[in-house]
């Protein structure tokens, strides 16, 4: 079984997060890159089954700039099998339709039995890439995936819902997305991170895929403003001398709560 994992750089969760205000971009330099947390569990859910199943082929994909590679090498030191890096200037700010379009092309090129992708990434937040690749791909899609369980022809999983959970299955081949629920991914050892080194490491750009990233043809959406979030206004302080009830209530009162 031959399963692709898709995998993003992102900025530093827990570091400093700003946007280029000249472009619109995440400001790379403001912090860490480090591989998203939600595509480690993808890689994860991958190699889990690669571990059981011996044969199966990890393959990791990304878009990026080419400043990503040591990161597309942590999921090589993972244990991924090989690795797919898009790298084109052409794409910088890609948006969604151009990115699942790449994304789709270069899975279409590698050949899958199953998709693996985070449900929605720690930056861009735009939380359907997954979805628009298996339209494009014409497969099936799992979406959201709290559980995950490969099978020879199907695969499947439970939804989470706020009416309650759904067990879903689709047979292969599938584009499935996962939430945090599922483990965490694995610690890198120095033999993996020796082993990632000898690892066949595909750079390719968009037209090796046959897309064009500026094609007048395709409908992309194009980012008219871009503004900082204000910074957080201090709340008020009711302090208690016997009527902090009465400040409170006419607080609600004021702000149009009650
Ligand atoms: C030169 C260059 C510069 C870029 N600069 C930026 C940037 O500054 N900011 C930015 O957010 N993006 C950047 N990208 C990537 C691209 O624009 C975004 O990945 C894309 O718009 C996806 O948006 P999202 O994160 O909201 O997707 P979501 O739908 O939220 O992502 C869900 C899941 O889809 C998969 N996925 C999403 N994007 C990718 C990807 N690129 N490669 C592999 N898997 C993916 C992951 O599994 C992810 O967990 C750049 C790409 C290139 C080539």
């Amino acid at each position: 079984m031959k399963i692709v994992v898709l995998i993003k750089e992102v900025p530093d969760t827990w570091g400093e997060r700003r946007l280029d205000l000249e472009t619109g971009l995440t400001d790379r330099a403001a912090s860490a890159p480090v591989l998203d947390e939600i595509d480690e569990r993808a890689v994860e859910a991958a190699l889990a089954h690669a571990d059981a199943h011996p044969g199966t082929e990890v393959v990791v994909l990304t878009m990026a700039p080419a400043s990503a590679t040591a990161t597309v090498r942590k999921a090589l030191a993972m244990g991924a099998t090989s690795a797919v890096h898009v790298v084109d200037d052409a794409l910088r700010g890609a948006d969604l339709l151009l990115t699942a379009d790449v994304l789709a092309a270069a899975i279409r090129r590698t050949g899958f039995d199953l998709v693996i992708a985070g449900n929605l990434s720690t930056d861009g937040g735009g939380g359907v890439v997954p979805a628009m690749v298996a339209e494009l791909l014409g497969v099936p899609q799992l979406t959201a995936l709290s559980s995950l369980d490969i099978a020879d022809d199907t695969v499947s999983g439970e939804r989470v819902s706020d009416a309650g959970t759904m067990r879903v299955s689709a047979s292969l081949p599938a584009v499935v997305s996962v939430t945090e629920a599922l483990p965490e991914g694995r610690f890198t050892t120095f033999k993996g991170i020796m082993a990632a080194k000898k690892k066949p490491f595909d750079t390719v750009d968009a037209a090796d895929l046959g897309v064009v990233a500026e094609d007048p043809a395709q409908a992309r959406y194009i980012m008219l403003s871009v503004a900082e979030r204000p910074p957080r206004a201090a709340g008020t302080k009711i302090v208690d001398e016997g009527d902090a009830g009465e400040k409170l209530a006419a607080f609600l009162l004021a702000e149009g709560v009650a």
